[in-house]
């Protein structure tokens, strides 16, 4: 087979070493006799499997001790209803969560919070088309709310935050909680600046199921009380992240993911990789007015590139030309159209050169 890229934005590619190791240990998982996924979760077999998992994400993300670290259920979707039900009861209720809409992923997350609290969009990008993240200066935040909540790279609209608005003077120290499904481990970050991070595994960390919550302890035994037991984050962290039956295969393939990350020279090294992978696709981007970007510089996803051509209706010649390459899954959200390259760190600089060759290739010939 010849090679192939896969710029999916989630499920996503994963190192093909850790899937080389999958596959060796798929029917005996080092002499059991077992393979992971039939493992009881409380054997010491699995029980090891997560304890390193587990120590390894803290040392790849410096995570300080005063944090905990909880393998759940429920994806990014999931923990928009779990967040409020929560962090909502810190406050006397109807408490008010603050959040900045930066596009559809941060939408979704107020859409469904209305459910919990009362909403105040203290900052939106809607109007100029999601083009980036409003000035923090102009945020109109609440005197005390539950909790700020960001998107800190919207997968489908491509914008990143490369800072961490210091606005806890103007919130009564409000817990910064950030959604990072799309680019958590893919640069380097200072938990302690955040109350909650959270995520889905499927982009940048291994498969669909386990979701991951990073959560400040003193933000722990406030779940209302109709938080479902297996959701209450205190339930969770007090049982290790075995009050329930945990994704047991996602958090081991994630752990696989987390040792190679480590191989790799951890999260730094990451970052620097990405930073140049990004840059070769924007310079080009930026080279050409076949294809159009529209998200401000400043703000431009180093994970996710959405992207259009100028003439849109070759866009389905682009996509089949691209997969004759073996470029796959390049088509866009359908909610915005045009194209999208998803590079996570599983994503070789090789890759993104032969987008880019490619792109000029298809570019030149129409
Ligand atoms: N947040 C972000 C930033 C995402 O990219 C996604 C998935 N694309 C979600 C939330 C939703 O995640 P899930 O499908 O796991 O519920």
């Amino acid at each position: 087979m010849s090679v192939i890229y896969n710029f999916s934005a989630g499920p996503a590619v994963l190192p093909k070493e850790v899937l080389q190791q999958a596959a060796d240990e798929m029917l005996d998982w080092h002499g059991s006799g077992m393979s992971v996924m039939e493992m009881s979760h409380r054997g010491p077999e699995f029980m090891s499997i997560l304890a390193q998992a587990q120590a390894d994400l803290r040392e790849l993300l410096q995570i300080p001790d005063n944090y905990k670290t909880l393998f759940l259920q429920g994806g990014g979707l999931g923990e928009n209803a779990i967040i409020p039900m929560n962090l909502v009861g810190r406050k006397a209720q109807p408490a008010t969560i603050d959040f900045i809409h930066t596009g559809s992923w941060s939408g979704k997350s107020i859409k469904e919070a209305k459910k919990y609290g009362t909403v105040n969009v203290a900052a939106s990008s809607e109007s100029t088309g999601f083009d980036g993240v409003p000035d923090p200066s102009t945020w109109n935040l609440s005197a005390d709310p539950a909790y700020v909540h960001l998107c800190t790279n919207e997968t489908i609209d491509g914008v990143e935050y490369h800072f961490v608005p210091e606005i806890a003077d103007r919130t009564n120290g409000a817990p910064l909680v950030a959604d990072m499904s799309s680019h958590i481990l893919s640069r380097q970050i200072d938990v302690s600046r955040y109350g909650v991070i959270f995520g889905g595994a499927q982009k940048n960390i291994g498969p669909a199921g386990l979701t991951l919550v990073i959560v400040r302890e003193d933000l722990l035994g406030h779940a209302l009380p109709i938080c479902p037991s297996a959701f209450d984050w205190k339930n969770v962290s007090d049982n290790d992240s075995m009050y329930n039956t945990p994704p047991t295969y996602s958090i081991y393939i994630a752990g696989l993911v987390f040792q190679w990350l480590k191989r790799q020279g951890g999260v730094a090294a990451m970052e620097r990789a990405n930073i140049a992978k990004a840059q070769l696709l924007y310079d080009y981007l930026d080279s050409t007015d076949f294809y159009v970007t529209k998200v401000a510089p400043q703000f431009r996803s180093r994970m996710n590139v959405p992207f259009y051509l100028r003439d849109e209706s070759q866009n389905a010649a682009f996509l089949s030309a691209a997969k004759e390459r073996g470029l796959l899954q390049l088509k866009g959200h359908k909610s915005v159209g045009g194209m999208r390259a998803s590079i996570y760190n599983a994503m070789p600089i090789e890759g993104v050169q032969a987008l880019v060759e490619f792109m000029r290739d298809f570019a030149n010939a129409s």
